[in-house]
């Protein structure tokens, strides 16, 4: 099959498994560009929320503390019962102290002190309008991180208000369990941080992670970090979900593309437009004197990727998709156009043998094809054979009309590789048939074996029963058409007389004097 020759089939192969692999890729990115921007917005919203959430805590701390400032230049006695309640309303404040001159007072715990703020907190600094601190624990509650916060008295002389709070992560951590992406959160002033990694605080250049967004909350010396893995296992396997799907989407659609631009018989019809058949003649010689009478055309493709394609692979294939019709037309306007120059080389009455296919013989407008291709030939020089083979007459009554009509009309007709096909015997009876074509099968045996084919013997005296004229194909040798002269064959065709040739070659062609003596 052509198939074999040029390979429609590989080529969709590789070019679908391209596109295929192509459109993967693209997809594949683009969907871990879009997870990735999804992602990374879902986290900006989480930061956003915990940014608001700690303004405001830290907000109304700073209003609970404003309010605590005239307090600082009373005695303790005075404060504690307010200090306390303060402390008391004001959410996750473990203690309000009271501050004079550096040193705390007084505290909402424990009553009246006298600690200076270097000793309890001498990472503070009391010039500061505001200061933090983040403290492992505190002499109450040791072993529980703890937010310090210093809001000064705007009177100064190192006055103002300390308060230690109980920062929870745990709504945060809440809120982690919902957002799987989320791998921990950071809450740190300079390195200490107090994080969803450890229940002590740390120092942020310790933790394994680095954070994926860090930002400071306006105001404050804090900072928050958010943590969460590179690439999420989940994204991944979704972005190869979607770059497999689209892969084999792709790779099908583009098969099924090619496939339908490659549609049947695409290749003939293109081979056409492109010019790339073209024919050869082969001359047939009289057995009594053999002088060539006449040609038979033999088609040729030359593809330009495949090279030469037997006919017998392409001819199958036109057939086989339903192209044989527009091929032999082709084929006709192919021999028009040398015909001219073939009427200089041929004499008047010159065989000129076409091979028809039974796809195109038995269509409604096959007559109308032979009588125009016959128009579109010098006038009464050549006579048309039709050369077909045994399976053509299978439809015996529209093969008898036609051939009748054909007669009537002055063709000729040949049964072509005569003995290869299945009980042709029988429609030798039936049918007017003018030339009996052997095939080249039978004549190569000649001389070959010591004794010729019994098939051969009987096919030629069942020949000359009928009455029919014999032409032998494939004649190679001069001791092959001594026999066939000898034993009454009436045409010889073969590469012994000639090749076949293209028009030019046909032109320069100058035999020398066939002979078959001895
Ligand atoms: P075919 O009609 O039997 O054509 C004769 C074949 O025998 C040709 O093969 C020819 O080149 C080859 N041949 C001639 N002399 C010799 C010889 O001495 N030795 C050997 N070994 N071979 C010889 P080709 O051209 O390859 O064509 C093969 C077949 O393809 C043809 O067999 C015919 O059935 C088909 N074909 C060729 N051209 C056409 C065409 O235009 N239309 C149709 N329908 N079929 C065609
Ligand atoms: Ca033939
Ligand atoms: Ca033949």
């Amino acid at each position: 099959m052509l198939t074999r020759h040029i390979d429609p089939r590989r080529k969709i192969i590789v070019l679908s498994v391209v596109a295929g692999l192509c459109a993967a890729i693209i997809i594949g990115s683009a969907q871990l560009f879009i997870a990735r921007h999804n992602h990374e917005q879902k986290m900006d919203a989480v930061l956003a929320g915990m940014q608001r959430w700690l303004s405001d805590y830290f907000t109304e701390i700073a209003r609970s503390a404003r309010s605590l400032q005239p307090l600082t230049t009373n005695d303790c006695a005075d404060a504690a019962s307010e200090l306390t309640s303060r402390a008391a309303f004001s959410i996750n404040v473990r203690a309000f102290l009271l501050v004079n001159e550096g040193t705390a007072f007084c505290s909402s715990a424990t009553g009246p002190m006298n600690v200076p703020m270097k000793t309890l907190l001498p990472a503070l600094d009391l010039n500061k309008t505001l200061d933090m601190a983040i403290l492992p624990g505190t002499p109450m509650l040791p072993g529980r991180p703890v937010i310090a916060m210093w809001f000064r008295n705007s009177q100064g002389n190192s006055r103002g208000v300390f308060a230690t709070l109980n920062v929870s992560l745990t709504p945060f951590l809440v809120y982690t369990v919902r957002q799987q992406a989320l791998n921990g959160i950071a809450l740190a002033v300079d390195h200490k941080a107090i994080s969803t990694f450890s229940k002590e605080v740390a120092d942020l250049r310790s933790l394994d992670a680095r954070p994926f967004r860090s930002v400071p909350l306006p105001g404050l010396p804090l900072t928050v970090h958010l943590y969460t893995e590179k690439w999420q296992a989940q994204e991944i396997q979704f972005a190869l979900l979607c770059a497999g799907m689209a892969g084999i989407i792709t790779a099908l659609l583009t098969a099924l593309l090619m496939y339908t631009r490659v549609r049947p018989g695409k290749e003939i019809l293109s081979a056409i437009k492109n010019n790339q058949f073209y024919v050869v003649y082969q001359p047939v010689v009289d057995s009594t004197e053999l002088r060539v009478r006449g040609v038979e055309v033999l088609m040729r493709w030359k593809h330009p990727t495949a090279g030469e394609i037997p006919p017998d692979a392409f001819i199958q294939y036109a057939e086989a998709q339903k192209m044989i019709v527009p091929l032999t037309l082709h084929l006709f306007q192919l021999i028009a156009r040398d015909a001219p120059v073939l009427k200089t080389l041929l004499p008047q009455g010159a065989k000129l043998g076409v091979n028809i296919s039974p796809g195109h013989l038995h269509t409604e407008n096959f007559t109308r094809d032979i009588e125009a291709f016959r128009r579109a030939l010098p006038e009464d020089h050549f006579t048309l054979v039709l050369e077909i083979t045994e399976r053509d007459m299978l439809q015996q009554r529209e093969a008898a009309r036609l051939f009748s009509w054909l007669h009537n009309e002055g063709y000729e007709i040949a049964i072509d590789d005569f003995g290869t096909g299945h009980s042709a015997l029988i429609y030798l009876e039936r049918f007017t048939l003018d030339y009996l074509k052997i095939d080249r099968g039978f004549i190569n045996a000649i001389g070959t074996e010591t004794v010729t084919s019994p098939v051969l013997d009987a096919v030629l005296t069942l020949a000359k029963r009928l009455k029919m004229v014999t032409v032998a194909e494939g004649v190679e040798t001069p001791e092959q058409a001594r026999w066939l002269q000898e034993n009454g064959v009436h045409f010889l065709q073969g590469y012994y007389f000639s090749r076949p040739m293209t028009l030019e070659q046909f032109v320069a062609w100058r035999p020398a004097p066939f002979s078959t003596r001895r």
